[in-house]
């Protein structure tokens, strides 16, 4: 029987759970492992192991996203290769001891360093990886740069981490079937950051959206980043999908709804203040004092609010 809780009591319990705690605060979910937090099963099949929703640190080893794999009944298909060989590994480590079905592909949501540091793991398990042709474009151009943050913040568990290209790469849209599932692998569009790559299993009407999707912490907004066409993309082309589930790129799986308001709306917001602070004559000084103050309950706020309005102002300002 189900205990009954005084208000009072339920107050004091509530609090201390766990799951109302933002990720932030808490170091190390799964101190026995590398990963941040151990995989949890989504929908049957479909598992994440969901990374801290803060920045990159030494207690986090740099599992700041989630690291997603599809148990398919012909082999297993993962998402995100993760910050480093030994989350990679750790990842796998995982797998081994949910399924014996071999991993047969790895899909890189981006061509950020948390999304492929961990290639040359699974390319020396003889896994092919696939991103988008853009993602990998990416990554030539910042891997040198990604080790060495990954080495400053992650210190020995940067270890064994030699920055690799995806083996594989697809332009629109790649359709894998295996097992029981149709795994879409799709570019819906322009959004956080090139080449960004949603899987989409149309069947369980999940998306494993990857960077366009973010809950529970602040969507960073990098230099270059257009927002009208991340505003765009996900009107236009993820909407008309309407998953009934979705594992965003950071934060805890959830619907629609929720990310679209922690990040479609959160755009919208920032763009309209920004717009309005341009219309009236506002410099970028004053730019990243805009109101935010809907957002601030959110991790990463601290690191990223003004940031972002410095980068939108500097997009829109000539728009
Ligand atoms: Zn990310």
């Amino acid at each position: 029987m189900r205990a009954i809780l005084t208000p009072a009591a339920c107050l004091a319990a509530c609090l201390a759970a766990p799951a109302a705690r933002a990720w932030e605060d808490i170091p190390d979910a799964y101190p026995q492992s590398v990963l941040y937090a151990k995989p949890v099963e989504v929908i049957p099949g479909v598992f994440s192991s969901i990374g801290a929703t803060a920045p990159p640190t030494y207690e986090n080893a740099g599992h700041n996203n989630n690291l997603s794999f599809i148990v398919t009944g012909d082999g297993v298909v993962v998402v995100n290769s993760g910050a480093s060989y030994l989350l990679a590994k750790a990842l796998h480590d995982e797998i081994k001891a949910l399924t014996d079905q071999p991993v047969r592909l790895v899909i890189n949501e981006n061509g950020q360093g948390h999304a492929m540091l961990g290639n040359n793991y699974w390319i020396e398990q003889g896994v092919p990886i696939l991103a988008h042709v853009e993602a990998a474009e990416e990554f030539a151009d910042t891997m040198g740069q990604a080790l060495q943050a990954l080495q400053r913040y992650a210190r020995e568990n940067a270890e064994g981490t030699v920055p690799m290209l995806p083996t594989e790469t697809f332009e629109d849209r790649k359709v894998i079937e295996m097992g029981e599932f149709t795994i879409e692998v799709l570019h819906l569009g322009p959004a956080h950051s090139p080449g960004d790559t949603q899987v989409w299993l149309p069947e369980q009407s999940l998306m494993i959206a990857g960077d366009i999707a973010f809950h529970e912490r602040m969507p960073p907004i990098f230099e270059g980043t257009c927002t009208s066409c991340w505003i765009e993309t996900w009107e236009t082309k993820l909407v008309p999908l309407n998953p009934t589930y979705v594992i965003p790129g950071h934060g805890h799986p959830t619907n629609l709804a929720q990310v679209t308001r922690y990040t479609h709306d959160y755009l919208v917001h920032l763009r309209d203040q920004i717009g309005k602070h341009i219309a009236a004559g506002g410099d970028l000084a004053g730019a990243y004092y805009v109101d935010q103050e809907a957002y601030r309950h959110l991790d990463t706020f601290e690191e990223l609010a003004t940031k972002n309005a410095g980068v939108v102002f500097a997009e829109m300002e000539f728009e």
